[in-house]
């Protein structure tokens, strides 16, 4: 078959490789969808990382089942759910799953199709049938970026519910894979009032589609302009779906105090944390959080709001050869919504 691998730093490539064997409890799938995330590029750039097939937004159509597999049939329609956790540390049981002990650890993560395992990017994928979700009659291609781009923004929202009250006001930094995605949830899900900012004119308009009620372009003034726009006070919620040095800074000065702030991009910027009140960015009561991840619970919550038509991804479709332009596409900013592989 053939698959968009990683071949050396810097470098990706369709190659020819076997379609995988499957074990017992494992599925193959025959890929529908497989979407690009600023981490592949991440990958793609780091010094050193293992040969692999990319692509952690995966759907599909189960092609074959293993011997132990129950529950699913031949063609039945499945998202690859991405976080493969043990399913039985404490955390797991507690519904954490993207924070699992055994398979993670204290700074680790899960595994990650695409980012450890070979991932969706290819005419088929393996994978254990228990990280499968049916997806029941949504867009099979489409649907791929649920995984990622529906499932990290949800994990980060639910974990700031407390602070998403009718009044109140949430700031999303950067409107493109996750970012659109993000507003439609906060759209759906909660009575507050969305601040959209980014630094392109065109992902502004794509957040006024997906329920922006305003839109700020990232310049010197962006700052000063969300704390006019509310009393001099901040807002409740800030979410840095880039998280490079400007955005963090932005988030600090305008989080109000026992605001959430949410950092998902890992754009490497950072602000110093002082345990005083003279130094400190940090308004009082502030929770800051280093959002990884979705758990099963907000995967399947995801899913229900597609199937509702309270939220859609914003799709540009590339043929499994043109999948290094994908990727070119995506490096300079040129891809409103999510670029999505369809083999
Ligand atoms: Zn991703
Ligand atoms: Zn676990």
């Amino acid at each position: 078959m053939r698959a968009l691998r990683l071949v050396s730093p810097g470098k990706i490539e369709i190659q020819d490789v076997p379609i995988p064997e499957i074990a017992p409890d494992e599925v193959l799938v025959r890929v529908g969808g497989a979407g690009l995330c600023h981490s592949d590029l991440h990958v793609l750039h780091a010094p050193e990382f293992p040969v692999l097939t990319l692509g952690h937004e995966t759907s599909g159509w189960v092609a074959s089942l293993g011997a132990d597999v129950t529950g699913f049939a031949e063609g039945d329609p499945v998202l690859v759910y991405l976080v493969w956790a043990c399913g039985r540390c404490r955390p797991c049981v507690e519904g954490r799953d993207n924070v699992c002990v055994n398979q993670g650890g204290r700074l680790g993560m899960p595994p990650c199709p695409g980012l450890g395992p070979d991932g969706g990017m290819a005419e088929f994928i393996k994978v254990k049938a228990r990280y499968l979700e049916p997806l029941g009659a949504l867009d099979v291609a489409s649907a791929a970026p649920l995984a990622d781009a529906g499932l990290t923004p949800m994990h980060a929202i639910n974990g700031a519910r407390h602070r998403l009250t009718p009044g109140a006001t949430a700031v999303v930094v950067g409107v493109g894979g996750l970012g659109h995605m993000g507003l439609q949830i906060l759209a759906a899900t909660t009575g507050v009032r969305i601040i959209a900012v980014d630094s392109s004119e065109q992902k502004l308009d794509l957040a006024r589609e997906h329920g922006a009620h305003e839109t700020l372009l990232s310049d010197g003034g962006t700052a000063e302009a969300i704390l006019a726009g509310t009393s001099g006070y901040g807002a409740d919620a800030v979410f840095d779906f880039v998280g490079i040095q400007p955005t963090v800074d932005l988030a600090t000065k305008v989080i109000a105090p026992d605001g959430a702030l949410r950092f998902v991009g890992l754009g490497g910027g950072s602000f110093p944390y002082a345990a005083d009140s003279l130094t400190t960015p940090l308004p009082w009561g502030v929770d800051v959080r280093r959002s990884y991840g979705g758990t099963r619970a907000d995967q399947r919550q995801v899913l229900d709001l597609a199937r509702l038509g309270a939220i859609s991804v914003e799709t540009k479709t590339y043929s499994l050869d043109d999948g290094v332009q994908a990727f070119t596409d995506l490096e300079a900013g040129q891809v409103p919504g999510r670029a999505v592989i369809v083999p």
